[in-house]
């Protein structure tokens, strides 16, 4: 099985801290990493790899990519959150080796659909909406996106001031906190993302191609209350990560 993954050796050249974690939220790092070889793997944004730590041993884990196709280096977003390969992540230092496979998956951007578009993400799930945002970003393009990102406290969205710049090419941002309910400090909106919020912001929702991306119970929430309203499957594409 291995061999039929394409497995590659990258070498991690940057590991960075993205959120502190709250102590029920994790600590969210970012893993960078060029092909040691220099022919770095092509991919669609939305796509993802498996990575291993050591080729000959079994044990890997999936992970959306965070960079855009056209960069030199690949960049993956990843919760530690002390599992059994999260745990070995997290003792990774700069330099380290690391393989990865070939990029694949069914959760495609397509940068030039007539249709609008609307992301939907919750937590960890924003990885793959930095490849896409970051793709449009190098081409110039401007499209009219709406981004609906759930975190559980406002201090873990993962770089605010790359997202807050993607305004210029049409990004309209909703930020929702799940957690923190006595927080004065906060001016978003606040609970999981329903409909009923997407319709408060983006009326024309119902026109818009769906990317949605985190857990199973949201995933599934949110397809349930979309296809209720209307939208149908082919207009959602997703991606989930649980069990
Ligand atoms: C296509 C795909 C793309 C993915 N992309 C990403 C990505 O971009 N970034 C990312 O971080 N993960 C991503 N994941 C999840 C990732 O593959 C691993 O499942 C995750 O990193 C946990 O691996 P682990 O071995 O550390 O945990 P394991 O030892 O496998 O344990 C996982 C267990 O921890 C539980 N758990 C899950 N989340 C938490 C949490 N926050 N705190 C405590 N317990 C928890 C789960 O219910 C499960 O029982 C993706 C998964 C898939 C299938």
């Amino acid at each position: 099985m291995l061999g039929k993954m394409g497995l590659k050796p990258y070498t991690i050249y940057e590991i960075k801290y993205l959120t502190h974690g709250e102590p029920d939220s994790p600590r969210i790092a970012s893993f960078s990493m060029r092909p040691k070889d220099g022919e770095k793997f092509n991919f669609v944004p939305g796509m993802f790899s498996s990575l291993f730590l050591d080729p000959s041993d079994k044990l890997f884990r999936s992970y959306s990519i965070a960079s855009s196709p056209n960069e030199d280096h690949m960049e993956f977003m990843i919760e530690l959150i002390n599992g059994r390969f999260t745990s070995q992540l997290a003792n990774l230092k700069e330099g380290d080796e690391i393989y990865i496979s070939e990029p694949r998956g069914a959760f495609l951007y397509e940068p030039d659909d007539a249709r609008s578009d609307l992301f939907l993400a919750a937590g960890i799930g924003i990885a793959p909406f930095f490849s896409m945002l970051r793709y449009l970003k190098s081409k110039d393009m401007k499209r009219d996106v709406y981004l609906f990102y759930s975190i559980k406290h406002k201090d873990d969205i993962v770089n605010l001031p790359e997202l807050e710049g993607y305004k210029e090419l049409g990004l309209n941002i909703v930020f929702t906190i799940t957690r923190d309910p006595e927080s004065a400090l906060w001016h978003g909106e606040r609970g999981r993302i329903n409909t009923r919020m997407i319709e408060n912001h983006a009326s024309d929702y119902l026109s818009r191609t769906v990317y949605l991306c985190g857990g199973i119970k949201f995933v599934k929430d949110i397809v349930a209350e979309l296809k209720e309203k209307g939208v149908i499957d082919e207009e959602i594409k997703r991606d989930i990560w649980g069990e």
